[in-house]
């Protein structure tokens, strides 16, 4: 067994990852694992840019204001604050760190900012139409170029090591089982601090525009620490992802819709009117419960997005990637409507925290999508996700630094002794495949008591099979993947049964009203 410790220890090398491991390794050792490479994960895929007050017209209040509208009465305003006024500095650090954000010289700030829905200011910067990739390509090169980081690629965080686990007092956290996949054994990690920033759980539905890694490995793994988790029903959904079975996780720009895109039945009847008098142009929420209830009414895989009568030279001049991927898949969009499903997009809800990305557990932080910071509410704004990242990141690196190490007690190794190969591999495929189906179909768009209770009864069924598969068999990445998608759709379900009314994201046909007061939906795991 390799056993391996640092300073601190951080789980996930997306922007949050990225972030904290920067702002500590001045002063400390860093080891930071990733399931798979150093830039896979949604902050690379991020598309549309960050949300900051950058232009002298903007303000903080009014981007407060803008986020509080969207969050649905959820918000917490001190959070909301906090990372809206720290974004310039946010922006700065990239800037300095070299990221090319796309520059406009006739513009006070040198750059060019769009304006996204929700936002009553033209203030996301970015960088053309892949803001992530350009972010995390500038800061992975750093990372990789600093000798106190030693980063670890193809390792895949298990488990926390908790002082429960040690049989020891107290509620702390001292570092992580992992399994170096290439090796194919696991390995112990001690570390002072451990933080994940391991990204969401977008993987628990059929269709979802994350990547393959969101599998809510970090909120299975901190509640089963003893960690809270908060408003784990606000799932955001895109309205259009691409619908083909060689294209995962492929958006459809909302620019489609935005410059006259029409959605249609597959006998060609355009259907948004009857939803909403915006029509296509109504806000992201309002179209994927459109499309949701056309779906499902006539029983259908998809519905089609259509922009085909606009002239060929005007779709292709304005959306070169999504014309040319689409092209290579045998769509030709100028000749033909595009076939589209909503998609599982961003967890609002996740690991509750303060403003230092502080768990319920001692040592043991959590930063990013993996977190509830307040910040989102009931409905995340575009574009500040990245933020938050960055925010919290830098703020819990500032707590790390100002704390006093521990004395680590020693850790026993992963005990495998009594485990044999799988026997049956094809019931991890199978019930990866049904618990998608089953959150897709019962706990999606619109949900009602008797679909989410569906859900409950099979997620029970599962999770006794799967608890099973991992206490006999021997580890592999997709057991463990299993195992917390599994845990978090309990956690998403459970959470949308204890809102009695519908609010933002969560739409219940049982109580379609929202209730005057706002008030968070908080799950504790029983010692
Ligand atoms: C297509 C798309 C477009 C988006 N566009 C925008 C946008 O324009 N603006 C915006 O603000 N937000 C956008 N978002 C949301 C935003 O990208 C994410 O919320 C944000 O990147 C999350 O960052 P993160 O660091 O928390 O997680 P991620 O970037 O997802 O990183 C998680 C990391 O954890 C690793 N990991 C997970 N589990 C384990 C484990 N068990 N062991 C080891 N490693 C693990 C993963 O491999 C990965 O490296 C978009 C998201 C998507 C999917």
């Amino acid at each position: 067994m390799t056993n391996l410790k640092f300073d601190v220890l951080i789980i996930g090398s997306g922007l949050a990852g990225m972030t904290l491991a920067l702002h500590l390794a001045e002063k400390k050792k860093v080891g930071l694992i990733t399931k798979r490479d150093l830039l896979e994960g949604s902050s690379s895929y991020a598309q549309g840019g960050i949300a900051a007050v950058l232009d002298t017209s903007d303000s903080i209040e009014e981007h407060i204001h803008d986020t509080l509208v969207a969050g649905a009465g959820l918000c917490n305003e001190d959070t909301t604050r906090f990372i809206v006024e720290n974004s310039k500095d946010a922006i700065d650090w990239l800037v300095d760190l070299g990221v090319p954000f796309t520059r406009d010289d006739s513009h006070q700030t040198g750059f060019h900012l769009t304006r996204e829905g929700g936002h009553s200011h033209r203030r996301i910067i970015h960088a053309a139409d892949a803001t992530g990739a350009a972010v995390t390509s500038t800061l992975g090169q750093k990372i990789k170029a600093h000798p106190n980081i030693t980063l670890l690629e193809d390792y895949i965080a298990i488990d926390l090591i908790t002082s429960r686990k040690l049989g020891l007092e107290g509620k702390r956290c001292f570092g992580v089982y992992a399994l170096d996949k290439i090796g194919d054994h696991v390995i112990t990690i001690a570390a002072n601090q451990t933080i994940l920033a391991s990204g969401g759980a977008g993987k628990v539905y059929l269709y979802t525009t994350n990547p393959d890694t969101a599998t809510g490995d970090g909120i299975a793994m901190g509640w089963r620490a003893g960690c809270r988790v908060g408003n784990m029903e606000f799932i955001q959904f895109h309205p259009t992802c691409l619908y083909h079975p060689h294209s995962k996780s492929f958006l459809i720009s909302e620019a489609v819709r935005g410059e006259g895109g029409i959605l249609r039945l597959p006998d060609g009847t355009r259907f948004m009117p009857h939803h909403d008098e915006r029509a296509e142009l109504a806000p992201r929420d309002v179209v994927a419960r459109a499309i949701d209830f056309e779906m499902k009414k006539h029983g259908l895989d998809c519905v089609y997005l259509d922009i085909s009568y606009k002239p060929a030279s005007f779709i292709q001049e304005h959306f070169p990637n999504i014309y040319a991927h689409c092209l290579e898949l045998g769509i030709d969009i100028t000749q033909q409507p595009i076939p589209v499903v909503p998609a599982a997009h961003y967890t609002c809800g996740g690991l509750v925290t303060d403003l230092k990305g502080r768990t319920d557990v001692e040592g043991l932080y959590a930063v990013g999508e993996v977190a509830c910071t307040g910040l989102h509410g009931a409905n995340r704004l575009a574009s500040n996700s990245l933020l938050e990242c960055m925010i919290i990141g830098k703020a819990a690196a500032s707590d790390i630094l100002a704390s006093k190490p521990v004395k680590l007690p020693a850790m026993p190794d992963w005990d495998d002794s009594q485990v044999t190969d799988p026997d049956e591999e094809v019931v991890i495929s199978h019930n990866w495949d049904e618990l998608r189906r089953a959150m897709w179909d019962y706990v999606g768009i619109v949900r009602t008591n008797k679909r989410l209770e569906r859900a409950l009864n099979r997620i029970k069924l599962l999770s006794e099979e799967i608890n099973e598969f991992y206490s006999n068999f021997h580890i592999t990445n997709d057991l463990i993947e299993l195992r917390n998608l599994v845990q978090t759709a309990e956690l998403i379900v459970r959470s949308a049964l204890l809102r009695k009314e519908s609010r933002g994201l969560h739409f219940s046909r049982d109580y379609p009203e929202t209730l005057p007061q706002a008030s968070e939906t908080v799950l504790t795991p029983t010692e």
